[in-house]
């Protein structure tokens, strides 16, 4: 008899250019799995039923991304404490009961990258997150339990920060702004959360409001370096990184909740840096 062969997916729109079929093709080549990882473009007014019926039809677990993981995060019966926080899944998970369990490991995916494969401590740095919205809500718990000296958030719209911040509760460690009340700040980590860069641009940011030497992240990755990497390394930032190593730190994490085994994420990373041949960015 042919084994069946377990079935998983991301949904999204657009979705077309997402490399994560390839990232988890590569992870099942390495463990020596036997499964399928599709792309499928979903808008959200039909998120319920396709993903009824993926799992009716036997899928195993799927990824979601923009604009479903605020949906997917409704959509899950059950969640892990980090997926609770940050109201927001990018992983949901057939459990052997039948339940669907949802999960986020965007968060897990950017502190992997950052401490270990970049070697950023994070601990009693001052750090100034760009954007609240659904991906700053992922990153917020798994910074802070880095323990940061402080984490400030600052939004466009400077009421989503401030209220973001307020529901994570800690006061003396995380608040929100606006980038106006940037001026006369700095910090010793920039992290850009905000979707700018996607179209091109860059937040507003004051002159010094890096570190010299200090570390940029941008969450957004390209096959160029984005406004903010270049940003970074116009300002003097030490490393000046885009989101690629935390794309396939998030998508090991997936993995492993949903195979149980831990890919070699750094040999993903190392492959799609050369692919892309980028000048220090991703490095
Ligand atoms: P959302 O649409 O939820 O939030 C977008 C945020 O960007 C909002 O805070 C918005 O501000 C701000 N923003 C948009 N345009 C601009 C601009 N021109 N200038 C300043 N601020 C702007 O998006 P997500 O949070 O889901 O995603 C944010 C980024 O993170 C995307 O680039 C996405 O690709 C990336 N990402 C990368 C991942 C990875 O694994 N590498 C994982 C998840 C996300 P306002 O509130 O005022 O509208």
């Amino acid at each position: 008899m042919t084994p069946s062969i377990d079935r998983y997916a991301v949904f999204g729109q657009p979705i077309q250019h997402s490399k994560s079929p390839r990232i988890h093709q590569l992870f099942a080549q390495q463990t020596g799995q036997l499964l399928t990882y599709v792309a499928q473009e979903v808008p959200p007014e039909q998120f319920i039923e396709v993903t009824t019926t993926f799992f009716a039809e036997g899928g195993k677990g799927l990824n979601c991304t923009v604009p479903l993981k605020e949906l997917a995060w409704a959509y899950a019966e059950h969640k892990t404490e980090r997926a609770q926080l940050s109201k927001a899944v990018n992983t949901l998970v057939l459990q052997a009961n039948g339940s669907i369990l949802g999960d986020n490991t965007d968060g897990y995916g950017l502190v992997t990258d950052l401490t270990f494969n970049h070697g950023v401590n994070l601990h009693h740095a001052n750090i100034l997150i760009l954007g609240a919205g659904g991906a700053s809500r992922g990153i917020i718990a798994p910074l802070l339990a880095q323990n940061p000296a402080a984490m400030l958030i600052a939004n466009r719209t400077p009421e989503k920060a401030v209220q973001l911040a307020r529901e994570f509760n800690r006061p003396n460690q995380l608040s929100g702004c606006g980038f106006a009340d940037l001026a006369q700040q700095h910090f010793d980590i920039i992290i850009n959360a905000t979707s700018a860069s996607l179209s091109g641009q860059l937040p507003p940011l004051p002159a010094n409001v890096l570190v010299d030497q200090g570390i940029c992240y941008d969450l957004a990755y390209a096959n160029q370096a984005t406004p903010f990497v270049n940003w970074g390394f116009a300002n003097g930032a030490l490393k000046s990184l885009d989101g690629l190593g935390m794309l396939v730190e998030q998508a090991a994490e997936a993995f492993y909740i949903w195979r149980h085994q831990r890919p070699n994420s750094q040999a993903v990373i190392a492959l799609l840096n050369a692919e892309r041949n980028l000048c220090g960015v991703g490095k």
